[in-house]
């Protein structure tokens, strides 16, 4: 494990935020997750994008180019010496008194990397139980930013209620999970909420639609409803950390056959086929 804050890197205890620092007070951030496979960071220039994105989302200039953060993480993990890893790394409009309005600061940048946390076999040969609650974020789901608040409640009564992931619905349609992106198949048509501002543009995502369109596999991003995802032939979450993770319970239901589904294993398998 590394830490890194403010353009050294530290021990991943080392106490180096200052009280008044943005990303402590306020969420007054952005952020990214990135999965290290065998030493490579995977799809690490399209999260870089996207943290840009992010920070341009919120007018937070970025402290270092993507090329100077690939460099960075590829000396951390040097550093700390890991294969299977995950790179967090989060950008905040700084440290200055508390108040509302932009400082005048400068962005702080800090870094995790730790051995990666990856989900068993068992796991995704089982698949996973998810539970249905209102999503109940703000209107700028797109952006990757710390204030997870609402992401954290929904995953606490996730978890309360013995399911891996909560599907959120929002004016009756389903939208993404707290931390995952969320999809149905029907008649071997894969259906998932579109990229627009009510959910976080997954990268493993864009990654998946890419493997299926390649697979010949029918994708329509188009919203369902909860209602929908209750009939689905097969459901599934995708994230950084969790893959292509099938659902195979939402509450009390069933789906499908309450296995993972052929067309959720071959495109896990054809997404896998990226990593190498
Ligand atoms: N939606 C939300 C709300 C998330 O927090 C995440 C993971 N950070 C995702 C979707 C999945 O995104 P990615 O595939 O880029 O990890």
């Amino acid at each position: 494990t590394l830490a890194f804050f403010n353009g050294e890197f530290l021990p991943i205890d080392s106490l180096v935020i200052p009280i008044d620092e943005r990303g402590h007070q306020f969420g007054d951030g952005v952020y990214e997750v990135i999965k290290v496979y065998d030493g490579k960071p995977f799809l690490m220039r399209e999260h870089l994008v996207r943290l840009e994105n992010s920070a341009k989302a919120i007018r937070l200039e970025m402290p270092y180019t993507v090329e100077q953060l690939e460099e960075l993480i590829g000396e951390g993990l040097t550093r700390a010496d890991l294969r299977d890893a995950q790179v967090y790394v989060q950008i905040t409009r700084g440290i200055a008194v508390r108040l509302h309005a932009f400082p005048d600061a400068s962005p702080s940048i800090s870094m995790t990397l730790r051995p990666a946390k990856s989900l068993s076999e068992e796991t995704f040969n089982t698949g996973v139980k998810v539970t249905l609650l209102e999503d109940e974020r703000w209107l700028n789901c797109y952006i990757k930013s710390l204030n997870l608040l609402a992401n954290i409640l929904a995953k606490q009564t996730a978890s309360d209620r013995g399911c891996f992931e909560a599907v959120l619905v929002r004016d009756g349609y389903v939208t993404e999970g707290s931390s995952t992106n969320a999809y149905a198949v029907k008649d071997g048509v894969v259906y998932t909420h579109p990229a627009n501002k009510r959910i976080l543009h997954g990268i493993t995502r864009a990654a998946v639609l890419q493997v299926a369109a390649e697979a010949g596999i029918e994708v329509r991003e188009e919203a369902f409803t909860p209602e929908f995802l209750l009939s689905a032939d097969e459901a599934f979450i995708t994230s950084t950390t969790s893959e292509v993770l099938a659902i195979t319970q939402v509450d009390d239901t069933v789906i499908g056959t309450g296995r993972p589904g052929p067309v959720v294993n071959q495109l896990h398998a054809k997404f896998r086929e990226l990593i190498v």
